[in-house]
């Protein structure tokens, strides 16, 4: 039976973030506003403040609620993830005040999943506590939607593996305590069984920043928050390995699913808010004698923008819903893989979409940085590469569907009408002795 309604003790839950987001986050952000700073532990002034502030969200029980109770978290599950999502994301801040942030979410289910207990003590508490945050480096210069090009390699050397080569985009790299590299570990073998992943102290000599990228929607005179990193000869202990080696895409899968569903939880939050904008522009602003409301190519924006986020938002619950159930084992493993590519190709077209409409509308004012469109909408396309380009998600898509389908025999194809009529009339030839129109053509 499907049910889309809410219990009432977790609604209040929500009914609290609500408040709690819009009247402390959002006031972080705006306190708060300089490029990926919500990552760097040196600024305290905006540690100091969220402390008591990521307190009261753990008083509520809603800290860190991504992790299952089997990881340490509260077991939430993720359709109620989605649902705070959806107000997590309409803030910067939000995440790292609830303790859900990426790539620190995904970082830590690795390290949970795979680490040693040593590894668990020294990077898994910190990080889940909020006090440290991580890297996940993967993306190389030369090539990121193809991990075939990768060139970036770990050899093992007595007790200690040497890491050496260059990655690209390895977000919060300036501000992490440990980075979770992925590197070649057995050249020629097949992809999957190719590369490795390692566990790497951010102090370990040799790890080299060359430049931090910035992103659109940032400012160019900032530094980014995309690390542009050399490995030279990283040596670390031969147990900073997770998983076997060979194993670095099985582990890094552990990660890459739940963080586009993440992202898309929170799109849905971030286009709300450009919505309920949107929708106060539209009532308080007079154009040719008449509110900008009245004029139906507004009114067509936003028809349109509320049922674009309205489907996505299905989606994405759905998508939720089949984590779920297949986590509890009531669905074949592997069961969402196709609605989470379709979450991660449609999110970014909705952002975009949404956000760029609020922003028609507030005019001038809208792409001025008075106002949050402009920086969200360029910030928009970075959805569209983050954890995989979307055309790449596409096409895996379609190449799914493809595989379920079957070519028809013969000429025409199984829909054919002329073709099912003649097999209808052979299975009940009595049944119209006056004729069925167009049997004449048969
Ligand atoms: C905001 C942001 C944060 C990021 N954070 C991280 C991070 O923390 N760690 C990390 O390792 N990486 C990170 N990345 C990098 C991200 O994973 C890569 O951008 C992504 O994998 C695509 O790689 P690329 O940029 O090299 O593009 P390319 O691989 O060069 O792809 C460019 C274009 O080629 C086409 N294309 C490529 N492959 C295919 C295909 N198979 N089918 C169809 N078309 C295709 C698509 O049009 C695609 O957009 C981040 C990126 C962004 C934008």
């Amino acid at each position: 039976m499907i049910d889309f309604s809410v219990e009432p003790e977790f609604q209040a839950k929500l009914d609290w973030m609500a408040k709690f987001v819009r009247e402390e986050c959002e006031t972080m952000d705006l306190l708060w506003p300089e490029q990926g700073c919500q990552f760097d532990p040196s600024l305290k002034s905006a540690r100091d403040h969220a402390k008591p502030l990521q307190d009261q969200v753990k008083a509520q029980g809603l800290w860190a609620c991504h992790l299952g109770a089997n990881l340490g978290g509260p077991g939430y599950g993720q359709v109620k993830l989605a649902l705070m999502n959806e107000i997590i994301g309409r803030s910067n801040w939000a995440p790292v005040v609830f303790g859900c942030a990426a790539p620190d979410t995904g970082n830590a289910e690795i390290l949970a999943l795979f680490g040693t207990p040593e590894q668990k003590q020294r990077y898994l508490g910190p990080l889940m506590a909020g006090d440290i945050v991580s890297c996940f480096s993967m993306t190389e210069p030369q090539g990121g939607a193809d991990p075939g090009v990768f060139t970036c390699k770990a050899t093992l050397d007595g007790d200690e593996w040497v890491i050496e080569g260059e990655k690209w985009f390895s977000s919060n790299a300036r501000f992490a305590t440990f980075f979770l590299v992925i590197a070649v570990t057995s050249e020629g073998a097949p992809l999957t069984e190719r590369m490795s992943m390692f566990v790497v102290p951010a102090e370990t000599p040799g790890i080299e920043i060359i430049r931090n990228v910035a992103i659109a929607g940032e400012n160019p005179y900032e530094e980014g928050a995309h690390g542009h990193v050399r490995y030279n000869q990283v040596r670390i202990p031969a147990d900073h390995i997770l998983g076997r080696p060979g194993e670095g895409f099985k582990v890094a899968q552990a990660r890459l699913g739940g963080g586009r569903i993440h992202h898309a939880m929170r799109t849905v939050g971030k286009c709300q808010r450009a919505l309920d904008m949107m929708l106060e522009r539209a009532v308080s602003r007079v154009t040719r004698g008449r509110k900008l409301g009245d004029h139906q190519m507004v009114q067509a924006k936003i028809a349109e923008s509320v049922i674009e986020l309205e489907q996505f938002r299905l989606l994405t619950l759905k998508t939720a819903w089949l984590i779920d159930e297949t986590e509890a084992g009531r669905m074949p493993h592997g069961t969402p893989r196709n609605h989470i590519g379709m979450c991660k190709v449609a999110m970014a077209n909705v952002w975009m979409s949404v956000i760029g409409k609020a922003l028609e509308i507030h005019g001038s004012l809208g792409i001025s940085l008075d106002m949050p469109l402009a920086n969200w909408f360029g910030g928009g396309m970075g959805l569209a590469f983050a954890d995989g380009p979307t055309d790449a998600h596409k096409s895996q898509l379609a190449r799914a569907y493809l595989k379920k389908a079957k070519a028809v025999e013969g000429m025409f194809p199984s829909e054919h009408i002329p073709t099912r009529l003649k097999a209808a009339l052979e299975r009940y030839p009595d049944a119209r002795p006056e004729g069925v129109p167009g049997q004449g053509r048969l």
